[in-house]
């Protein structure tokens, strides 16, 4: 029933009333009168109760909307009395009430953007280690795919380190930082620095925040640049020990002989070149890591057969001595797109361990041969050749697969890792075959300079 529609009931059940009790309808009995009297005071007090309640109806119902956070209807303003006053108060709550809903709306969904975009995993439990959000970087880190609301941190990670530490982050006065490792789940071992804090940080606690970020990369380098420092001490220090010690001898022991004199201080002086080698080829390697070597390097069609035969002449003597034979097989190639320095360095480095690892009577061999939009280059020797299970390794800094033979023939065990970076730096390619005791095939792959005709032997 509308207003206008109880306002036609209300004077009608007036005269109703009124036209009762004055006994204008002739006819009635008095106790029909007085009972349609009744009936109109009842109708008339029914309809004025509705007229009372109605604003508070209306009131309610946009306080219900505004509980729900839908959006409430506005109270008409027409009463001319104070109810007016109130519905507009009411109007006002709705209005400032509806804002923030719609700025928290705005929030809550910048956030979950944010959280979806970070790369980092972000991890909410309630103070009951049960997870109330987990952000997509989460998941994607430590491979957890399934629904994980409302679950607790050991049942969908099944890590103890990391449910211990959320655990302990709950009561702890500051935030917890520690190095997870994941392994396993599908993907390659990864470690996580995790931080973890109850929050809020005053007052008492209402859950734990966790933010895991993937340090995998960082840890690893960390633990190439330690070892790296420590195999080169060691790389030093063995020559200095013999140097420091003959020098001694020689200082303190007198009268000694020419001949002692002579073999300690040949000693003195190979240890000395050893370490001249082995800082040049540290400094070499440095260098061309630096980010400034690409600038260094100058791009030009190079022919590689020409370089080679080079390589092998300035090698005569040494080959010489060492009874191998060495020959480039190739006569002509398509040239190569590359840095000439780096790749006589490459050649040198190859051609140089190919004589130390191969016994005398023994032969080298360079080839160069055209693949589609590449030029391979190999240098074959028939020498001791190295075990299948360390082929990957020999491009390692420092490692050798007989460091006693290969300190003997002064190699510093940093050559193969010089050749393996400049050929990440000229986009060049590496790899070995090779069998112990028939020899190793080192097998280089160069871009080919586009559209240049063969370069003839010369
Ligand atoms: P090094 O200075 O010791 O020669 P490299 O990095 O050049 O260091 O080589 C690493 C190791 O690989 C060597 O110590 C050697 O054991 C092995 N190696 C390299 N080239 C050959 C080869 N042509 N024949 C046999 N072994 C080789």
């Amino acid at each position: 029933m509308n207003r206008l529609q109880l306002k036609i009931v209300l004077w009608l059940a007036a005269l109703a009333a009124f036209v009762i009790a004055t006994g204008e309808i002739g006819g009635l009995a008095l106790p029909t009168r007085v009972g349609l009297s009744a009936l109109a005071v009842v109708a008339l007090s029914f309809v004025l109760r509705r007229l009372s309640l109605e604003p508070l109806e209306r009131i309610r119902q946009v306080a219900d909307a505004l509980a729900a956070g839908s959006d409430a209807p506005r109270l008409r303003l027409d009463r001319g009395d104070e109810r007016d006053a109130a519905a507009r108060a009411m109007n006002r709550l709705a209005e400032r009430l509806g804002e923030q809903i719609r700025d928290a709306g705005r929030e809550a969904q910048r956030l979950e953007a944010v959280l979806a975009e970070l790369v980092e995993g972000v991890l909410v439990l309630d103070l009951e280690g049960r997870i109330t959000l987990a952000n997509p970087g989460f998941r994607e880190l430590f491979g957890v795919w399934g629904p994980v609301e409302g679950r607790t941190v050991i049942e969908v990670l099944r890590l103890p380190e990391v449910d211990d530490l959320l655990t302990s982050a709950r009561d702890a006065a500051a935030a917890l930082v520690r190095d997870v490792e994941v392994r396993g789940r599908g993907q390659a071992d990864r470690i996580l620095l995790a931080h973890a804090a109850g929050f809020p940080s005053k007052g008492p606690r209402v859950g734990v925040l966790a933010v895991f970020h993937d340090v995998t990369q960082v840890r690893r380098v960390d633990r190439v640049r330690r070892d790296f420092i420590a195999n080169a001490s060691h790389e030093l220090r063995t020559p200095l020990t013999a140097i420091q010690g003959f020098a001694e001898t020689l200082a303190s022991t007198s009268p000694l002989d020419p001949e002692e004199t002579a073999t300690y201080l040949g000693v003195i002086q190979r240890n000395a070149r050893r370490m001249t080698t082995l800082i040049d080829d540290l400094m070499e390697l440095s260098r061309i890591e630096s980010d400034a070597a690409p600038a260094a390097l100058d791009f030009g069609p190079v022919d590689v057969c020409r370089v080679a035969r080079t390589q092998l002449a300035d090698l005569a003597p040494r080959l010489e001595r060492a009874k191998l034979e060495a020959e480039c097989l190739s006569d002509s190639a398509p040239p190569a797109w590359t840095d000439r320095h780096a790749l006589e360095r490459i050649l040198e480095n190859l051609l140089t361990n190919a004589i130390r690892y191969t016994d005398a009577g023994g032969r080298i061999t360079v080839e160069v041969v055209p693949r589609a939009d590449r030029l391979e280059v190999t240098v074959a020797d028939t020498g001791i050749g190295i075990p299948k299970d360390v082929q990957d390794r020999i491009f390692e800094r420092f490692y050798r697969v007989d460091a006693a033979r290969s300190r003997a023939v002064g190699s510093t065990g940093l050559g193969l890792s010089i050749v393996k970076h400049l050929l990440q730096s000229i986009r060049g390619e590496i790899r070995v075959e090779s069998e112990p005791g028939q020899g190793s095939r080192f097998i280089v792959s160069l871009p080919r300079a586009s559209g240049d005709p063969e370069v003839p032997a010369g």
